[in-house]
């Protein structure tokens, strides 16, 4: 099994409860007496998306896609593939894309261009976090965004290193290993 990482709480349960609400509220109020479509994008926005799905107070279905992105690597190849497609069509119907973090943007970009072609009513984006200063895609924002956070990588509440931390109640920062010398003491860096 792999090392363990030294994590940071960033933001706590507490404040994720709290925004997860807020967003849901938004949604409910913007689409007051209509349906809308949930399509959580695998696997990271699975945790976001059971919790925010819970907090609207409208009729409500959802679906899945899946895409290949950072795999084990901490860094973005800039290469978007889908992996699962929709169950079902979407035409003229309300979607909210529901992504765990809007990082580089190009992943919601790649499936904002696949969902616009298939002709939905309205098309609206939900990120709980978002990492601006790492934007590539300048026009990508989010509709239903929780909580902006600096350049850092986040594990927990879906998201993975690894396939590990998704289970973690708080999103935390992986704190990066010192690297250790023979004496097991933190390497003297000039
Ligand atoms: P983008 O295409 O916007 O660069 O990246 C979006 C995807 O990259 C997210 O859905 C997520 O899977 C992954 N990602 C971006 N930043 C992080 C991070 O800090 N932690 C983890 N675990 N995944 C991230």
């Amino acid at each position: 099994m792999a090392k363990s990482q030294k994590l940071k709480v960033l933001v706590p349960r507490a404040e994720i409860r709290r925004k997860v609400r807020e967003i849901a509220r938004r949604i409910t109020r913007d689409f007051r007496g209509e349906h809308v479509h949930l399509v959580g994008v695998l696997k990271g926005a699975c945790v976001f998306l059971s919790d925010l799905i819970r907090e609207i107070d409208l009729e409500v279905s959802v679906d899945f896609m899946a895409v290949a992105s950072y795999g084990r690597e901490r860094n973005s190849s800039g290469q978007v593939k889908l992996i699962k497609d929709l169950d079902s069509s979407i035409e003229g119907m309300n979607v909210i894309l529901v992504e765990d973090i809007l990082d580089t943007g190009l992943t919601l970009d790649y499936l904002r261009r696949i969902l616009e072609e298939r002709r939905p009513k309205t098309l609206r984006i939900a990120a709980l976090l978002d990492k601006p200063s790492r934007r590539i895609v300048p026009d990508i924002r989010g509709d239903y965004v929780g909580i902006s956070i600096p350049n850092q990588f986040v594990v927990g509440y879906g998201l993975d290193f690894g396939e590990r931390y998704r289970n973690l109640k708080d999103i935390c920062a992986l704190v990066p290993e010192p690297e250790l010398n023979e004496h097991g003491h933190p390497k003297h860096t000039p």
